[in-house]
């Protein structure tokens, strides 16, 4: 992802520090008891763990044993799921390179569909150093995975619930419209195509959201009615505080989708660390972001966000 405006406190264009708020505890804890609809709970634990089997792959860059590893670990995942495999070849800086999103898919009794997405490959710029993008990849496929968990095995009662896990969001070389999001590129392009867009009545997108200091920004390119449709399901969830306190324009694989008038909403916590003069992006694409900088807890408010927007977006 790459952040559009610049912060006036940075040291570089891609750095900004950003402030948590935090709403009061007492007022979170009425809401959450007021709260008294049957749901699904998210185990946050389990997502940490396929996050750490995800990371076990190592570095996940395009054309590595580690993004082979990745994907066979989905591919294992989903293996009793609806899953497809979306493979295109895609022209980039360094050459043409074939690249594999994969889709997972579980019916809903109407017609709609709600498609939550990640990516899961790490940088290719940082395939020389052990990166592993613990929560830039691996945290998002972990968590995505664990829905999954509450998904499978039933009809759904309301819309349909996609997954989609996308290759090659980083940029090849440097970040720019050409050279960024070519899995979410090219899968919009075909779902504007074969009319699936017209069926999508929501497109949640997780990035970087499992860092143990969660503050989820209020991203800018989103759609506000989807935005605010979260905020209100993470109130009834008693963890607004951790919901969009600060707001950027953020680019990332949900522009594809938002540029053809699907409802979006990226939800991302880019203010990842501390800022240093030797991290001055914190721990973003650095060997830095490792499984100790992301906790279950994060995982878990997300992942419970997350069900609860589902189950608000079934009631329009
Ligand atoms: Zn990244």
């Amino acid at each position: 992802m790459r952040r559009r405006r610049m912060n006036s406190t940075s040291l570089t264009a891609l750095l900004a520090v950003c402030s948590l708020a935090v709403s009061s505890l007492a007022a979170a804890q009425a809401t959450k008891l007021a709260h008294t609809s049957a749901r699904l709970q998210f185990n946050g634990s389990r997502a940490y763990q396929y996050a750490q089997d995800i990371v076990n792959c190592g570095s996940r860059w395009i054309g590595s044993q580690g993004h082979v590893c990745a994907e066979n670990f989905l591919k294992k995942q989903f293996a009793k799921d609806t899953l497809e495999e979306d493979t295109f070849a895609a022209n980039t800086p360094a050459g043409m390179m074939t690249m594999h999103n994969f889709i997972v898919k579980f019916p809903g009794k109407k017609s709609g569909v709600i498609v939550l997405a990640s990516h899961y490959e790490t940088n290719y710029p940082l395939r020389d150093i052990h990166y592993v993008g613990a929560n830039d990849g691996a945290a998002t496929s972990g968590l995505l995975i664990e829905l999954a968990n509450d998904l499978r095995g039933r009809t759904l009662d309301g819309n349909s619930v996609w997954l989609v896990f996308f290759d090659g969001e980083e940029a090849i070389q440097q970040w720019s419209d050409a050279d960024s999001l070519y899995g979410s590129r090219h899968l919009a392009a075909k779902w504007d195509r074969d009319g699936t867009l017209k069926r999508i009545k929501a497109f949640l997108l997780v990035d970087m959201i499992g860092d143990k200091s969660l503050d989820i920004v209020r991203d800018q390119n989103s759609t506000p009615w989807l935005l605010d449709l979260v905020d209100q399901a993470a109130k009834h969830e008693g963890d607004q505080s951790y919901f969009f306190a600060t707001t950027n324009a953020i680019e990332d694989d949900h522009l594809p989708f938002v540029e053809r008038g699907v409802p979006c909403a990226d939800l991302i916590d880019y203010d990842y660390g501390p800022h240093t003069f030797l991290l001055p992006d914190g721990y973003h694409h650095t060997a830095q972001d490792t499984m100790d900088k992301i906790s279950a807890h994060s995982l878990a408010v997300v992942g419970q966000t997350i069900l609860e927007t589902i189950h608000l977006l079934n009631q329009k």
